[in-house]
């Protein structure tokens, strides 16, 4: 039975990057006793979208996992059982793979909706109990590609290095592969504002969404074209003299390479390969260019790429050459997804990141981070494999595997393979709130809290770390993440070091994290209780703050040093003299970026096709995506009824044009066809999108699993897979 907090708890959505604040109010009416409340935030100032309202859903939820499952011998079936008996069965299974295999042969996946906390605990779990190099998380199938381009650009990545309440104080916004209607609604309104301020819009989407019908421009290009597509802009803005020669020279380096890749895209090859015509290039370019202010931020579209990372840097060329990055209300920026994909990708769970965002090969990371985990660095493992190529291995080198927030049956690319791969391991347990496609494969499945049953860390897209309080009880058979890590440790032998305590944990993240990067050390749960959150870097200022800094000073980095290019406000700065606290930093690059010479860099980019171009077996283009009423995997939100009604199942979008050359209706169902394997779905018949395209939602298991489908191509910086394009023919499946 579930107990609850007297007065409505401040706190944020479970789901995606935009991390809207809400309340959670007792309401004994209800099932499960809470009821979701407007709350003025920042970010969403009170707005949110069906998720979110019914986010309180899943916690009731009849389907929940509230008791341990092991697998047995007898029936082969997942049965009930103790805690003590399935922490037992996985410490038992990954010791075996260790003992019998090496380290390596054990790996651990995680995922970008878990806390900081989890994060930095499920890494420090793999490198320091584990010993494996092993461990990735799905967030690498979500905003890695613009995190590596923001890196080779910028020196730093923070998806977006300013505030979302710059969007309507900017000029003119191209919005790339982005549908804010479906995936953050509340986010819509920076771009309404923006046009009411008499800013304009430009979306660059292969179909005509919601977000794009609202744009001045809409520009449809091929699916995986984008590339080509800036640097036709950019050939347009060199040949019209619209780039700003006094920005290129005192703020950036690398122009004149990336100049001539770009005037090698001509805008009528540019309408060739993009099927953008030259006309509405020129548009884009007089839009882009006529405010001082601009902005370009990208989201799936041009990041889930084989070359995504070129992809995005070509847009970011486009925003250095018209001098537009690190000064106000202007830039490039990257619209993260998953609730925790700033977050998650900045405490170790990625392959080869250290806290802090410190890099895992840096020798004098290693040290910083191993000293403040009591281990010696060399003990530290290596970078190990990314998501994609770390599920692919399961079975072959990795034998046994500890999920965590993840579902990647239905996530990961070529699915059915990895699903297959799933299969193989000789030990699978997961960690889940409810039994997911991927947990149904596991030995032991550990049902945990979720994310009003507990307190923790996320980071939303600015890069403002928020917290999320627990504000009911969880039910008697759940434990947390934290909890989970700290028995298994136990149980391999590692007694210190993993607590339970949310709160202790940040404060060994806050620590690890210190100097580095992503520099959380200034940031007290303390003072995310009393601000609207903090945006990184916010290192502590030793001999002030709140008392809880001692600590820190006795870390081996200087605290005090602040990144170079992220530089505060200066009515922030003000506030961080008078009281001695840093007062974290919405706005970076203002004054330098965060490279060595403090410049941005251009990176010369080329367009290239595909990985899997149309052909005569396969001659239409897939591409995929999300829809407002699920979330990713659809784990929780398929098990939410209202969301289930709205979006009860996936479907197959297309031209008429393209279903009269079928033969198939609207409402019929269509079998998709790819090299990989078959998706059977209703056909959406529709002219929101090219006719040499479909799209399909990723949200859904079993027949009309889009994953199925999908291309494992991976950009070599990134190794994001190619989701958003591949090739596939269409057949008629016939009536429903
Ligand atoms: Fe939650 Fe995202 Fe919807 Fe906001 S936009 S309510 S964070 S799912």
């Amino acid at each position: 039975m579930h107990s609850t907090t007297a007065s409505p708890t401040p706190t944020h959505c479970p789901y995606c990057a935009l991390q809207c604040g809400m309340g959670l109010a007792q309401d004994p009416g209800r099932d499960g006793g809470l009821a979701v409340v407007e709350r003025e935030f920042p970010v969403n100032r009170g707005a949110l979208c069906g998720k979110g309202r019914t986010a309180t859903e899943v916690l009731s939820s009849r389907v929940r996992l509230t008791e341990p499952l092991i697998r047995t011998h007898a029936t082969g079936r997942l049965e009930p059982a103790t805690w003590e008996a399935a922490l037992d069965r996985i410490a038992e299974g990954l010791s075996r793979t260790r003992a019998e295999h090496g380290p390596d042969a054990v790996g651990v996946f995680g995922g970008g909706g878990l806390t900081n906390e989890k994060a930095y605990g499920l890494g420090k779990f793999a490198r320091v109990v584990l010993g494996t190099s092993q461990i990735d998380y799905n967030g690498r199938f979500c905003m890695s590609s613009a995190a590596a381009a923001h890196q080779r650009a910028f020196g730093l990545d923070r998806g977006l290095p300013f505030p979302l309440e710059d969007i309507p104080r900017t000029g003119c916004v191209i919005l790339v592969g982005s549908n804010l209607a479906e995936t953050m609604p509340p986010a819509l309104r920076y771009l309404t504002e923006l046009r009411e301020n008499g800013g304009t819009l430009i979306v660059v989407d292969p179909r005509r969404t919601r977000t794009a019908a609202q744009a001045d421009l809409h520009l449809a290009p091929r699916p995986g074209t984008d590339l080509a597509l800036a640097l036709g802009l950019l050939h347009l803005v060199v040949a019209q003299g619209r780039t700003d020669e006094a920005y290129i020279r005192e703020r950036t380096s690398g122009w004149e390479e990336a100049r001539a890749g770009a005037m090698a895209h001509w805008p009528e090859l540019v309408e060739r390969i993009t099927g953008v015509s030259v006309p509405e290039l020129r548009e884009a370019v007089r839009l882009f260019c006529a405010p001082d202010d601009a902005m370009v931020l990208t989201a799936r579209g041009p990041e889930q790429q084989a070359k995504g990372t070129d992809t995005v840097g070509a847009w970011i060329n486009l925003v250095l050459a018209t001098g537009r990055a690190g000064r106000p209300h202007s830039g490039y920026g990257c619209l993260t997804g998953q609730g925790n994909g700033q977050g998650g990708r900045e405490h170790g769970q990625k392959a080869d990141q250290l806290p802090g965002y410190r890099k895992l090969s840096d020798p004098a990371a290693r040290a910083h981070v191993a000293e403040v985990w009591g281990v010696a660095p060399e003990s530290l493992p290596g970078p190990g494999r990314s998501a994609y190529e770390l599920l692919d291995a399961l079975g072959g080198d990795v034998k046994s595997l500890l999920l965590m927030g993840s579902n990647p049956v239905v996530s990961a690319p070529r699915a059915a393979h990895i699903e297959r791969r799933l299969r193989s391991l000789d030990f699978l347990a997961v960690a889940d709130v409810v039994l997911s496609e991927t947990a149904e494969l596991a030995d032991v499945v550990l049902p945990v809290t979720q994310w009003a049953e507990e307190t923790g860390t996320t980071t939303n897209l600015e890069g403002r770390v928020l917290l999320r309080r627990q504000a009911i009880t969880p039910p008697a058979g759940v434990r947390t993440d934290l909890f989970v890590l700290h028995e298994l440790a136990a149980r391999l032998g590692v007694e210190k070091g993993f607590p339970t305590d949310p709160e202790e944990v940040f404060e060994e993240l806050r620590r690890a994290s210190a100097g580095g990067p992503a520099d959380y050390s200034g940031i007290t749960y303390r003072r995310l209780a009393e601000e609207e959150g903090v945006f990184w870097p916010c290192p502590a200022e030793p001999g002030h703050g709140d008392g809880e800094d001692a600590a820190l000073d006795a870390a081996p980095d200087d605290p005090s040093a602040e990144l170079p290019g992220a530089e505060a406000e200066s009515a922030s700065a003000s506030a961080s003299a008078s009281t001695g606290v840093h007062p974290g930093t919405p706005r970076l690059f203002l004054d330098r970026f965060a490279t060595e010479d403090g410049r941005a860099r251009f990176v010369p980019v080329t367009h290239r096709a595909a990985a899997e171009e149309p052909d005569a077996e396969f001659p239409v283009l897939l591409t995929t995506g999300r829809v407002v009423a699920q979330y990713q995997s659809g784990a929780q939100t398929r098990r939410v009824a209202e969301l289930n009604a709205a979006a009860p199942g996936p479907f197959v979008e297309l031209h008429p044009q393209l279903a009269a050359r079928i033969g198939v209706a609207d409402g019929e169902d269509v079998t998709v066809v790819s090299r990989r394997g078959t998706a059977v779905a209703p056909a959406k018949v529709t002219r929101s999108i090219r006719p040499d395209t479909v799209f399909m939602p990723f949200h859904w298991a079993g027949e009309g699993r889009a994953n199925t489908l999908t291309h494992p191509a991976l950009d070599p910086v990134s190794r994001m897979p190619e989701f958003k394009v591949c090739a596939v023919r269409l057949e008629r499946t016939g009536p429903p």
